[in-house]
């Protein structure tokens, strides 16, 4: 996102191209973030010993209890208690799986102490990000909100544009896609043509790609319609055809005409062409969407989650063409609902485009502790087992998640995996420990993921950091780093910035916490920076070398370390 020049969007589709493409369902994940969460969860997996590993779900009751027969099947096909399994038994209905691994008390399996816990959690999906919660506490405000302005869909009018704004974790997502399903099962009860389509900017994000997901999606709607009244002309064909007195009741005057129209809605779902991925130019990406959404008489909200995400990447062209587009069409009206997670996203946009998406703007402010703690308690009635949860836990994880701009995100991922790291040490409650735990866990997560991500120059300096702390040299200046990274570069073959690049370059890790820089005064000498790593050294250099680009690093490494030892 940095060095980013203004670009025609078909080149960056063609760069879109091998980027990930997530399927509509994983808009149900939230935001990208949790995305990445559920990866980095993944990963801190992998780095850890297998105990430590996620269980399939055989704690979790709701996903088949112990007495599963696949879940014996499996444990019995394990090479760790083949011996003592009773594999006849295992395909018994009602077998138990205590029965079976612990039959033979000496040679337990990877599996077994892990099964025989307690299990802490009634149904873990609850605390994840992907769950739609049925209540939001402490955001009937915003919604009502919403929903005032929202209900002129319902009445055929065009609702205002909102502009929602709040920090990560306040609620937006959850509130904006509580508000989508009440409006359209409303529209549905009421049988007002209405409609929401959802986009997740940080996944969906450029024009092309927003402007190609809502053409397709109505194009489907369409479909949909037409082929309903397809069905609905042939059967009536036939019946004219048997008896030519039913044409009687219906709007059609002749055979031929019945026969006309549904040649002519035949002609029109085929002209519906689907958009692909990347090639059109964006034009004809537009007109394709235009036509489809007014294809006939209804009110659409679009709501664009990540909005500034959208901004930041491809700019407010489609932000524009989108605000203008209500002038042109003649069936249908839009409506645009943008939620920004940064409150100042609209510095960067066109006026005429700010003062359009932003006749309404709601606020969402961040929790305090004590709402934390409203929304964690629901949440774990259903989430946790009875009594699983000890008095503190709660009220800790609220105010852990309240000093992280209270996101309620943080949360409930800190009261999850704190869960999870009781699940898996065998604890009957979760404790306090368990939650402070969680909490370097997360944070070691975010460190992980942060250099996992940075790019290669930056890897190398980082790298040279570590090399001199495990050399035993604390508090380095910047020349001592651009020499040890110099040296780097030549042994992997990697381009050498200048040492002012490589300036820059600290003051980023700097930014982003993986190192602190200070300023000192050398007297005379002038000032210099003193620079120390503030992450955990051996996991951060693992995450380095895990990177292919630098794995041929660790064979330069003894070339760097023979300078400290001479
Ligand atoms: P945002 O979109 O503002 O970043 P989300 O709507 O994704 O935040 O909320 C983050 C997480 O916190 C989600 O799992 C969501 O279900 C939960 N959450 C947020 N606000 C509430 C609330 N008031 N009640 C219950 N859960 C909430
Ligand atoms: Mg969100």
């Amino acid at each position: 996102m940095s060095e980013d020049q203004p670009r025609s969007d078909d080149r960056l589709e063609e760069e879109a191209d091998d980027e990930q493409t997530v399927p509509d369902g994983s808009e149900a994940t939230g935001t990208t973030a949790d995305g990445a969460e559920a990866e980095r969860a993944d990963r801190g997996a992998e780095r850890e010993s297998p105990m430590n590993q996620d269980l399939p779900d055989t704690t979790d009751p709701s996903a088949g209890t112990t007495a599963d027969p696949t879940a014996v099947e499996s444990a019995g096909a394990d090479p760790t208690t083949a011996g003592s399994t009773d594999v006849d038994r295992g395909n018994g209905p009602d077998v138990d799986l205590d029965d079976v691994v612990l039959d033979d008390g000496d040679s337990k399996g990877l599996f077994d102490d892990l099964l025989s816990g307690e299990p802490i959690f009634e149904n873990k999906e609850v605390l994840r990000p992907s769950y739609t919660p049925h209540e939001l506490p402490h955001r009937t405000e915003q919604i009502n909100q919403m929903a005032t302005i929202l209900v002129s869909a319902l009445r055929g009018e065009t609702p205002s544009n909102i502009l929602i704004y709040g920090k990560t974790g306040t609620g937006k997502t959850a509130s904006a896609k509580f508000v989508s399903q009440e409006l359209e099962s409303t529209s549905q009860k009421y049988d007002v043509p209405c409609e929401v389509e959802y986009i997740n900017c940080e996944v969906t994000d450029t024009q092309y790609r927003v402007l190609a997901q809502l053409a397709n999606k109505f194009i489907e709607k369409n479909h949909a319609l037409i082929d309903g009244r397809l069905d609905h002309l042939r059967n009536l064909r036939r019946e004219v055809t048997e008896e030519p007195a039913r044409l009687g009741d219906t709007d059609y005057d002749s055979l031929a005409a019945v026969e006309d129209r549904i040649e002519e809605l035949e002609t029109d779902r085929e002209e519906m062409e689907t958009v692909p991925m990347t090639g059109w130019p964006t034009d004809r990406v537009y007109s394709t969407f235009f036509d489809a959404v007014d294809y006939h008489e209804r009110v659409v909200v679009i709501m664009l989650d990540e909005i500034d995400k959208l901004v930041e990447k491809s700019g407010d062209d489609t932000l524009y063409n989108l605000s203008r587009m209500n002038s042109e069409l003649d069936n249908s009206r839009i409506s645009i609902m943008g939620i920004s997670n940064d409150l100042k996203f609209t510095d960067f946009l066109d006026p005429r485009v700010k003062s359009s998406l932003g006749e309404e703007e709601i606020v969402f402010p961040p929790y305090d502790a004590n709402q934390l703690r409203d929304i964690l308690q629901h949440r774990s009635d259903v989430a946790f087992k009875a009594d699983a949860l000890t008095d503190d836990v709660i009220p800790l994880c609220a105010a852990f998640a309240a000093q992280e701009h209270g996101d309620a995100r943080r949360a409930l991922d800190l009261l999850r995996t704190a869960g999870e790291l009781a699940e898996r040490s065998q604890a009957d409650t979760v404790e306090e420990a368990h939650v402070r735990q969680a909490q370097d866990k997360i944070e070691l997560d975010r460190v992980v993921e942060v250099v996992r991500t940075l790019p290669t120059q930056s890897k190398i300096v980082l790298f040279s950091i570590i090399l001199l702390e495990k050399n035993g040299v604390h508090n380095v200046n910047t020349g001592e780093v651009f020499n040890i990274y110099k040296r780097l570069c030549e042994e992997i073959d990697a381009d050498i910035l200048t040492q002012r690049r490589v300036t820059d370059l600290i003051s980023e890790l700097d930014m982003l916490g993986i190192v602190n820089a200070v300023v000192v005064s050398k007297g005379r000498y002038g000032r210099t920076k003193e620079i120390s790593l503030s992450v955990p050294i051996d996991e951060t250099e693992a995450v380095l070398l895990s990177d292919s680009r630098l794995g041929d690093i660790e064979e330069a490494q003894p070339f760097v370390q023979a300078r400290f030892d001479n």
